[in-house]
């Protein structure tokens, strides 16, 4: 959601600031903006929609000589999209540009209004306008940024420019940012993949730290000291973030689930006698939102059959909130692919501040999450472009899976091994069987509504297929127990209506049968997705390989990614960059 990027050096910040922000596309957003600065001047251009327009404004516009800048992309909270809104931001000294939600800017504003006249609706514009008044008031930054820090409630990642200093500045708080080191020039990005064309070192510059970059140094304060910061090296490689051959990233990632599988199994096993044994506590919280919460409702539905632990999963934004109880031996899981759903941040910290221990699945290993939890489980998904999720799901079940392998056998029995080394090339069996996928998407991708229908752990997975559908296609889509939708839904089945039903299960494989029989009598087109080769057949039946009940869920999630990705295809949507998602989501 939203991003960051800035230049200073001996380039042309223009040409990197403009590559950096389209490797942050992914994140979602409506708008984008640059400020490019050199001694005496600032220039400002932003536009509505993708970078592509403002690319096209840039190269109709007279640019100044510029050796540094900082740009963006807005994903609006407050306000329109509009450019006005469209970031940077800029006062008389300051220009910024800002990540998140200022809790308090109303107030802030209302206490600005008489000396000074807002042009835009946004959050961001009341911070540059505090800051302006500080510097003016201070003449000098850092009072200004202190003073600006002490008073602003709610979550900024801020890159600065100011009319008279020959520096960029970085600022954050519950939001991530980070500054690129290369050779006599520095970047600052929210996100290291922005940068990665020109570096892989950087420092994270951590909560309410002020950076300060100039052309030859970089300098990070906090409380008014020097803090010795940690010089990172980034993982990624270039090829990472590029497509490579495929037409889109999220049929790319889907095609790399059995290698990313293959390296976390690799890692769970050899690491399996550090990794925590859930039965030691009384009752597990699982807290994510979207996919991850239906990851977690997955590990439900695996804890509590295989290892009878008590688990309730809770999505972030609710946990948050609501009344929860913490009078048992509990532990509180994390799940979030990038580590910084702010919402699932909060809860961490509310289950923290109740005693709870609590534990990370997370892909981001410098990610807010993964710093502040008591135990991590990293997956290790690589990148994870598309916004809508898929390597990173299933790698997330993977995760939920070992936990109740430790949980259930407290160690790791070769048969197991051998059964779980297996599953990759099984997996890509699965994932080569596109043309039965697009037969299917070929069928249902007119469809007005489609659901989904399923039992206990069926369920779960018709929670992610149903998303994915949404996500990416545009289709409305529902995902109901199987059971359940005789008491009401079914008054919506009608002649050709799609329904996916999903069997895995042995123990409720008749009951899920029976209720196709009902959707089927009301003329349901039927899409069976089951690892039982022998059940009848209906307008069209996927069949998996069966596996151990344990990894079952990861032959069956890929075929309704694929379904999703052709069908969205068809209907010819944005697929890497769904309208309105943005990739993480940052804000409340
Ligand atoms: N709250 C700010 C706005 O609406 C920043 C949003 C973002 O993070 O892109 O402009």
């Amino acid at each position: 959601m939203c991003g960051i990027v800035g230049y200073i050096g001996k380039n042309n910040p223009k040409e990197i600031l403009i590559n950096s922000l389209k490797h942050l596309e992914y994140r979602g957003y409506d708008s984008s903006g640059i400020a490019l600065k050199n001694k005496s001047d600032i220039q400002v251009i932003k536009s509505v929609g993708k970078i592509n327009s403002l690319e096209e404004k840039l190269n109709n516009t007279e640019l100044i000589n510029s050796n540094m800048g900082i740009a963006h992309t807005r994903w609006a909270t407050h306000g329109k999209v509009t450019v006005d809104n469209a970031h940077p931001h800029s006062t008389s000294h300051i220009t910024l540009v800002h990540n998140g939600i200022i809790e308090n800017a109303n107030d802030i504003k209302n206490n600005l209004l008489t000396e000074y006249s807002f042009k835009s609706e946004t959050d961001t514009e009341v911070i540059a306008a505090l800051l302006n008044k500080f510097y003016e008031e201070e003449k000098d930054i850092y009072k200004a940024l202190e003073k600006m820090i002490s008073i602003v409630k709610g979550s900024y990642a801020l890159a600065i420019l100011v009319d008279n200093l020959d520096k960029i500045y970085a600022v954050r708080k519950n939001s991530p940012l980070i500054i690129g080191i290369g050779k006599n020039e520095y970047f600052i990005a929210s996100d290291i993949s922005a940068i990665i064309d020109y570096t892989n070192k950087y420092i994270l510059l951590g909560e309410e730290e002020i950076g300060e970059i100039g052309f030859n140094d970089l300098v990070v304060y906090k409380d008014g000291n020097v803090c010795k910061k940690e010089i990172k090296t980034a993982d990624l490689i270039k090829e990472d973030v590029s497509k490579g051959n495929y037409e889109h990233f999220m049929l790319k990632e889907i095609m790399e689930e059995s290698s990313v599988f293959r390296k976390t199994l690799d890692k769970y096993i050899s690491d399996f006698n550090n990794l925590i044994d859930l039965s030691n506590y009384e009752e597990i919280h699982i807290v994510a939102c979207g996919s991850a919460m239906y990851a977690g409702m997955v590990g439900k539905n695996l804890l509590e059959e295989e290892c009878s632990i008590k688990v309730d999963v809770e999505c972030a934004s609710e946990y948050r909130y609501k009344k929860v109880f913490y009078d048992r031996k509990t532990l509180v899981i994390l799940i979030s692919q990038s580590g910084e759903t702010a919402d699932t941040i909060a809860a961490l910290r509310k289950a923290k501040s109740n005693g709870a221990d609590t534990l990370g699945i997370v892909n981001v290993k410098t990610s807010s999450i993964a710093r502040e939890v008591d135990y991590n489980l990293f997956i290790e998904a690589g990148v994870e472009v598309a916004v809508a999720t898929t390597k990173a799901y299933l790698l997330q079940v993977l995760a939920l899976s070992f936990l109740a392998i430790k949980s259930k056998y407290k160690v790791l029995s070769e048969e197991l091994k051998e059964e779980l080394r297996n599953i990759p090339s099984l997996l890509e069996e699965v994932l080569n069987r596109k043309e039965e996928y697009k037969k299917i998407a070929n069928s249902i991708y007119q469809s007005e509504d489609v659901f989904f229908i399923g039992r206990k752990m069926d369920y779960a997975i018709c929670m992610e297929g149903s998303l994915k559908l949404k996500e990416v296609a545009y289709i409305h889509s529902e995902a109901y127990q199987a059971g359940e939708l005789k008491h009401g839904t079914i008054s919506l089945i009608e002649d050709g209506m799609v329904v996916v039903a999903i069997i895995t299960e042995e123990d409720i494989k008749d009951k899920t049968i029976s209720n196709i029989i009902e959707v089927k009598t009301r003329g349901a087109k039927v899409i069976l997705v089951t690892n039982d080769g022998s059940l009848p057949k209906y307008d069209f039946n996927i069949v998996v390989p069966k596996i151990n009940k344990l990894f079952q869920s990861m032959l069956v999630v890929p075929v309704l990614q694929l379904i999703a990705y052709y069908t969205a295809l068809l209907r010819d949507c944005d697929i890497d960059k769904p309208k309105n998602l943005a990739k993480s989501v940052t804000v409340e």
